[in-house]
């Protein structure tokens, strides 16, 4: 069975390994390099992305992270985490770490709608749509050529990305009852995750 690792560093980690529990998948903190042995994935929860990352540098996990990247692992990031996979962020701060290729904005829908829900169809998941909770959301500026979109706000904003075992989404599924995002999550991890535009050969 894959083992999968959450990032414990600070944000609301407890509430996806809350999620993988009831999937009854084999899940345990990380916090320390030491704790990504033997992970076949990771799941970067969202959180406040400048500690995040303060704290990546200062338990020195940020390269081990990469490491375990560059080796096959698989990692999703929600939000914070969204921020932290970037290639490269409007803002200074904090430091990305290079994952995906994708630009992004922090905070990015302005104070009055800061926070909102919205019922995205997403194919990847089923023809039910996914409710999104988006809280100070980022959002994503730019699309390199190999990061496949997943889900869409109705304006067009691309909210959920996945580039080859990568996965990002802008919102906070492990906040929903809704399992289907960590399932696809373990799907990809497993290496069955379908292309999210099945068309012709
Ligand atoms: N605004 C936060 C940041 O910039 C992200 C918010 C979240 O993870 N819900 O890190």
């Amino acid at each position: 069975m894959a083992k999968i690792g959450v990032l414990a560093l600070q944000g609301d980690f407890a509430e996806h390994i809350a999620v993988l529990h009831r999937l009854a998948t084999d899940c345990r903190e990380v916090r320390l390099p030491g704790h990504l042995e033997g992970l076949d994935g990771l799941i970067i929860p969202g959180g406040e992305s400048t500690t995040i990352a303060r704290l990546l540098d200062v338990y020195d996990i940020r390269e081990p992270l990469k490491r375990k990247v560059r080796e096959g692992m698989s990692v999703w990031g929600t939000c914070a985490g969204m921020i932290l996979l970037a290639r490269k962020l409007v803002e200074d701060r904090p430091q990305p770490m290079e994952l995906m290729d994708i630009e992004v904005q922090r905070n990015a829908y302005g104070r009055q709608v800061d926070s909102f829900e919205a019922d995205i169809p997403i194919a990847a998941l089923g023809v039910a749509p996914f409710h999104c909770i988006f809280i100070r959301a980022p959002k994503i500026k730019h699309l390199g050529p190999g990061v496949e979109v997943l889900g869409k706000l109705t304006e067009g904003g691309v909210v959920a990305i996945q580039q080859g075992k990568l996965l990002a989404t802008a919102f906070h599924p492990e906040l929903t009852e809704d399992t289907r995002f960590h399932e696809y999550f373990l799907s990809i991890v497993a290496g069955q995750s379908h292309d999210p535009y099945p068309g012709p050969d």
